[in-house]
């Protein structure tokens, strides 16, 4: 048995004496050393998510130690320390087959959720495919960003950014401070963050934005016009799943610019835009989702480079009895994301 925690339905979860995972004879069981919470989870948490029957482990962000390796994989070994992505694709369907595998038809199905456990069994295709040796040298906390780092470089890689771009991310949660990061790695000087939230702001500052607009979206555009003489900016990246930023992004792009839209809204929701800023003005517009496995190569990498730190994203460390209260200080904003330790006191 071990320790697991499930989301009985939305609101409520209970850290159960569970069944320990056996792994599949193509698959792994890892020993979590640390999830880290995610704004899917906190969704799933507060209103339920058609990917999550409930009742269900869940947590998808880990990193850990190999505990049990099934009797047909090779080169994997109990005790290796590892970092996945919490998914895979098949290799063979139409998607796949172009490159698409974001768009697999099988990628959503056989999602790994179950990391705020003890331990967690990944299935093989997993382990084939996006599993990776984790660096002694990276802590496990900043490994388990090897998925959301994928989303946000899977995104990153659908659209041209010049270091002398002026980028605009609407949002401060971790998905736009880990775009912040990136592109600032990346070398592009002027990145702007429109963020409400004061610490939020404060902590936009800190990892190198070069401005801070302390407002809502709306209120953002007439600042953004200002620092760009009147154009607006060459990339728009909006990482607030609100319909609303949604349909005002464009207006905050120039003419040619690239607008991203990063953050899934509610299911069934309907956005306006107005044609001649997408026509005339020839605004793209792209919405990426997911991640491909090029994309966690891509985000092993980084993490493994010595040269870029997720470190301040992650707020505080957690047992797995006080998940609750680390979702709830998600909730209020209070910490971009919080590290789940089984074991930790
Ligand atoms: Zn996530
Ligand atoms: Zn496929």
């Amino acid at each position: 048995m071990m320790r697991g925690t499930v989301l009985v339905r939305p609101g409520t979860i209970e850290l159960r004496e569970v069944p320990r995972p056996r792994p599949d004879a193509d698959g792994v069981v890892v020993r979590v050393r640390a999830a880290l919470t995610c704004g899917t989870d906190l969704k799933a948490f507060l209103r339920g998510h058609p990917k999550f029957p409930m009742p269900t482990l869940f947590g998808h962000e880990f990193a850990g130690e190999l505990a049990e390796v099934g009797r047909e994989v090779r080169g994997l070994h109990a005790g290796d320390p590892i970092m996945a992505a919490p998914t895979a694709p098949c290799g063979t369907c139409y998607f796949c087959a172009r490159a698409q595998e974001n768009l697999c038809e099988q990628v959503m199905d056989t999602m790994v959720l179950g990391a705020y456990a003890e331990y967690v069994k990944l299935p093989g295709s997993v382990v084939r495919t996006n599993l990776y040796a984790k660096p002694q040298a990276l802590p496990y906390a900043e490994a388990a960003l090897l998925e959301p780092l994928a989303c946000v470089l899977h995104g990153l890689d659908r659209i041209p950014i010049r270091p002398d771009d002026t980028v605009v991310l609407v949002g401060a949660g971790a998905i736009a401070l880990l775009h912040l990061l990136v592109l600032r790695a990346r070398g592009v000087e002027r990145v702007v963050v429109v963020a409400r939230n004061a610490a939020r702001a404060a902590q936009a500052t800190e990892l190198g934005a070069a401005e801070v607009l302390g407002m809502s979206a709306e209120q953002a555009r007439a600042s953004v016009l200002e620092l760009t003489q009147g154009r607006g900016a060459d990339v728009v990246i909006e990482c607030t799943g609100q319909v609303a930023v949604w349909e005002l992004a464009p207006s905050l792009a120039r003419r040619g610019g690239q607008v991203v839209l990063f953050g899934g809204c509610p299911t069934d929701s309907v956005v306006r835009f107005d044609t001649n800023r997408l026509h005339y003005d020839e605004v793209s517009v792209s919405s990426p989702f997911h991640l491909t496995p090029r994309a966690v190569r891509a985000s092993y990498e980084l993490l493994s480079s010595g040269a870029f730190s997720g470190a301040a994203l992650i707020a505080a460390e957690y047992p797995l009895e006080q998940l609750g209260e680390a979702l709830d200080r998600q909730r209020r904003g209070d910490g971009a994301k919080f590290a789940i330790v089984p074991g930790a006191r």
